[in-house]
């Protein structure tokens, strides 16, 4: 038979042979029968060493990869050994693992898969179940956790990211370094105790080497970071302080918008909520000039704005004295404009004015743009994948999405 011939070339198994093909019209199924090659001993499910055979199992099946859009099962009697130190045990075959109903070769193919398309597309594409895209994934991430190089770490970012709808959250930590970026860890909840079994897992020898560390203003997290990894230069995101700017800017806009309305003025600010949040460069001739419209107005909104654009001068700084300044004069300013939003940024600011100078004494090596950019790919694997409500299952797709893990070892490649 010519299938077996084929098969022989691209997945030969030592100590096994192929017997014979056949396929099933009704249910559209090649099934191939594999048999022990003749003198080949059984290996030993515990300690992985040949062993003599005991007795046979009954039939059991194993999914393979589909061919021509047909099902392929690998069907096999199992045997048992008797093994001198494990006693009698359940040989192990190259093909399998452990109790799985697929093989290697088919949960890595379907895992590769499930990173390009979602599970349900993966699932329905190979005429699986999303249940078994689910337990390919788990696998191809377990054995990549247990067989991932966790050293040398410089550089780490930490971020949360909401689930599952409903303010539940996640903290992820990231490695953000120009070679490597990967997301290293993830954790329920956002507390200090979830945020410090990250450092319990590295230990303290590798969490000792890391020379940058990049988190938002989030108590907890920069709690964690003075306790656990004392000796890196930390540094606040630039892109949560931008946010917080954006989030107080729009508060003003909208309270004062309201306000207008209710007083009988003009709707000034109507539609104008993107004129003010993007950058000026980013703004198309008609926003740019609704916004120019805007300033001429003595509005809270215009003082804000211009407060917002005046602070993004403080990233061209090189040196952290001249820096430090400018921050200082700003927030100077915005303590005395009375815009309430906007001089609750300053505040926050001043509070953390050491981590937010770092950012320059780090000589802006480091650049927080990877771990929004690596935010904005798990937010988007989280929703490609709806079906995601346990913990369990949320952990292993952002793993395989982002982990950059490594994976088993087989003797094809089907994709
Ligand atoms: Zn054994």
């Amino acid at each position: 038979m010519r299938l077996i011939s084929l098969l022989n070339h691209y997945q030969r198994y030592p100590g096994f042979v192929y017997e014979k093909a056949r396929l099933c019209r009704e249910t559209q199924t090649i099934e191939i029968s594999i048999r022990p090659r003749r003198g080949s001993r059984p290996v030993c499910s515990s300690c992985e060493r040949p062993a003599t055979a005991y007795d046979h199992l009954s039939l059991r099946r194993f999914e393979f990869v589909p061919l021509w859009g047909c099902m392929v099962v690998l069907r096999y009697h199992m045997r048992r050994v008797d093994c001198r130190t494990c006693g009698v045990r359940v040989e192990t075959v190259p093909w399998g693992v452990g109790k799985h109903q697929l093989t290697k070769a088919y949960m890595l193919f379907l895992a590769h898969w499930a990173r390009k398309l979602s599970w349900q597309e993966t699932a329905r594409s190979f005429r699986s179940t999303w249940e078994k895209v689910c337990q390919s994934v788990e696998y191809v991430v377990q054995w990549g956790l247990e067989h991932r190089q966790l050293a040398p770490i410089a550089a780490i970012g930490v971020d949360e990211i909401q689930y599952a709808r409903g303010h539940k959250y996640l903290t992820l930590v990231y490695q953000i370094e120009q070679q490597c970026t990967r997301l290293l860890w993830i954790g329920r909840e956002r507390t200090t105790e979830s945020f410090g079994e990250f450092f319990t897992l590295i230990g303290e020898e590798l969490a000792g080497q890391i020379e940058f560390v990049c988190s938002d203003m989030w108590q907890p997290y920069l709690t964690v970071i003075r306790e656990r990894c004392s000796r890196a230069i930390h540094i606040l995101d630039r892109f949560h302080i931008v946010a917080k700017m954006n989030a107080a800017l729009d508060q003003v806009r909208a309270a004062e918008a309201r306000r207008l309305a209710h007083d009988g003025y003009e709707p000034v600010l109507k539609k104008t909520r993107w004129c003010v949040l993007k950058r000026k460069a980013n703004l198309n001739e008609h926003q740019r000039f609704r916004l120019r419209d805007l300033l001429r107005y003595n509005l809270q909104t215009a003082r804000a704005y211009l407060l917002k654009e005046d602070f993004q001068q403080l990233w061209d700084y090189q040196s952290p004295q001249w820096a430090g300044k400018f921050l200082d004069d700003w927030c100077a300013q915005v303590m005395r404009s009375r815009i309430e939003p906007m001089k609750k940024v300053a505040r926050t600011l001043r509070s953390h004015r050491p981590l937010l100078l770092n950012y320059f004494r780090a000589k802006k090596q480091i650049s927080s743009g990877v771990v929004e950019g690596l935010n904005n790919k798990a937010k988007l694997t989280m929703r490609k994948s709806f079906g995601f409500r346990t913990f369990r299952v949320t952990e292993i797709a952002l793993y395989h999405a982002l982990g950059r893990l490594p994976e088993p070892d087989v003797a094809h490649r089907f994709y």
